[in-house]
């Protein structure tokens, strides 16, 4: 009997734990990804022998076969890491997840009591509707609180206002937060807050360690995992994807397969889809947005900077959102321990005045605003390197839940292709949900039914408020 064959389009964390799942199951696989180096949102890019995560990715998960997967590709590579990171705002630093004693004695007893009064007033009042972000945290933490805490990072996040975010977002990453929990919390350590996780785990070398022993288990059991391979067009006919045109360096190649599995994001699938899907189901696609972002990497000539793995910052008066410290991470992300190397982290969107900036002003503009927030000096700066990414952030705005199932609904109607992972379900996964879909598509595949559009919803979850 002929083996099943798949062609998986993106070697991201999802694509790639699909693909692993499948060659470990006798099918025949292939991936293609259109970039030169694997693992997606979640890759490790290296400069000067500094290794820099796009964004700082914390292994941490309450799904087992994905901690099993982890421990079984990496297993003494992978760090316990402890985490510190706090909120920089107005001057001063709050311990983040927010703690009751640092937040009240930074805050001073007049701005606590104005806090706690906003805080009754919400509970003894709350606001009729919850659709939003704003409306949903302010019912939560008080309009003080919120405003302090979570409004303008929020926004540096998103670029819209919270009153035009849908409730979801939080909803989704901070079900289980709110001020009665972090009092109980402080007052009596229950620790049952999902936001309270206080340690991960750590590639030595970044998050692209685990990607690159996928790909070799992957080519360890005959499948083969090609970069710069774009898939540019997936041929229909009837209720089946028959074969993808993919571009190889220069050259188009046809590839045909029993089976697609993609983590493309779904704008880009729908758009690629040869004879197009119906106007309804393309306009849909047309209408989901992405945040992008941008790290900027800075090597300094100290190794003393702060003990964080990484900082909120709050202020409005500087454009960076988030700063990694690599070196406390994992110091084997920094070949010189004289030194230190940080990712000043831009939210922004392709095209608008951040993404235009030249690398070298970038540069410069991240060593300045580091200055300005006190947690180093900009002469210290010895080299810096600039790393883009379009489509960070899959945006939940007003629409997006009508247009995503607009989008589901057709492509159920496609009995060989399924889409998975973050930007391939515009879903707000992190890399074990990513990779979860991954997994049980393949399972789909092998003749198991398992409704991918399932995970990460009722799970409950660890993650935090201000956002990865
Ligand atoms: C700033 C930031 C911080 C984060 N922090 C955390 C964290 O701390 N912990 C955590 O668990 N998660 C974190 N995440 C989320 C994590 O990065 C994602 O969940 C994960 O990378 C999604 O995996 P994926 O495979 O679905 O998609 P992606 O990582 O986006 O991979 C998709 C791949 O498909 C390729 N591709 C796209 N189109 C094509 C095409 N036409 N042909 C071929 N290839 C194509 C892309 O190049 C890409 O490599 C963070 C994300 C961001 C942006």
């Amino acid at each position: 009997m002929n083996r099943p064959s798949a062609l998986v389009i993106g070697a991201g964390p999802a694509g790639l734990t699909a693909a692993y799942e499948l060659a470990r199951r006798g099918v025949l696989v292939e991936v293609c990804e259109a970039s030169t180096v694997i693992g997606g949102l979640a890759r490790t890019e290296s400069y000067k022998g500094y290794y820099f995560d796009i964004g700082g990715h914390r292994f941490l998960t309450k799904v087992h076969e994905i901690d099993d997967l982890w421990d079984d590709l990496l297993s003494a590579d992978l760090l316990k890491v402890s985490r510190l990171s706090r909120i920089y705002y107005d001057g001063r630093f709050f311990n983040y997840p927010l703690d009751l004693s640092n937040t009240l004695r930074n805050l001073g007893i007049r701005e606590s009591t104005l806090i706690m009064l906003s805080y009754l007033r919400s509970r003894v009042r709350p606001l009729p509707d919850e659709e939003t972000f704003e409306q949903w945290m302010t019912n939560r933490f008080g309009d003080r609180l919120y405003r302090m805490f979570f409004k303008t990072y929020t926004e540096k996040l998103w670029g819209i206002p919270c009153s035009q975010i849908q409730a979801d977002w939080a909803a989704q990453r901070i079900r289980g937060l709110s001020v009665a929990s972090v009092i109980t919390n402080a007052l009596f350590r229950t620790n049952h807050v999902k936001t309270l996780a206080n340690g991960f785990l750590y590639p030595r070398l970044g998050p692209g360690m685990m990607w690159e022993r996928l790909r070799e288990r992957i080519e360890g059991l005959g499948g083969l995992v090609r970069t710069d391979a774009e898939v540019v067009r997936l041929r229909r006919a009837g209720d089946r994807v028959t074969a993808a045109e993919v571009r190889i360096g220069g050259q188009t190649l046809e590839i045909s397969a029993d089976h697609f599995i993609s983590s493309m994001p779904l704008t880009e699938l729908v758009r690629r889809l040869d004879p197009l899907p119906p106007d309804a189901v393309v306009e849909a696609a047309d209408a989901l947005s992405y945040r992008a972002f941008i790290i900027v990497g800075l090597i300094l000539g100290r190794d003393d900077l702060f003990p964080d793995n990484w900082v909120y910052v709050h202020s409005a008066d500087v454009l960076v959102g988030r700063i990694q410290n690599f070196g406390n991470w994992s110091s084997e992300l920094v070949p010189d321990p004289q030194t230190a190397s940080l990712g000043l982290e831009y939210f922004c969107d392709v095209g608008d005045s951040i993404w235009s900036r030249s690398d070298q002003a970038l540069v410069e503009l991240a060593g300045k605003e580091l200055q300005q927030l006190g947690l180093g000096r900009s002469e210290d700066v010895i080299d810096g390197v600039v790393f883009r990414q379009p489509q960070a952030y899959p945006i939940y705005d007003g629409s997006y839940r009508e247009q995503v199932a607009t989008i589901r609904e057709f492509l159920g109607s496609l009995s060989n292709l399924q889409t998975i992972g973050r930007n391939g379900m515009h879903r707000y996964n992190n890399m074990d949900h990513s990779m979860l879909t991954g997994l049980l598509a393949s399972r789909n595949v092998l003749g198991e039914r398992h409704d991918l559009w399932r995970v990460n919803t009722e799970q409950s979850y660890y993650e935090e408020i201000a956002a990865e």
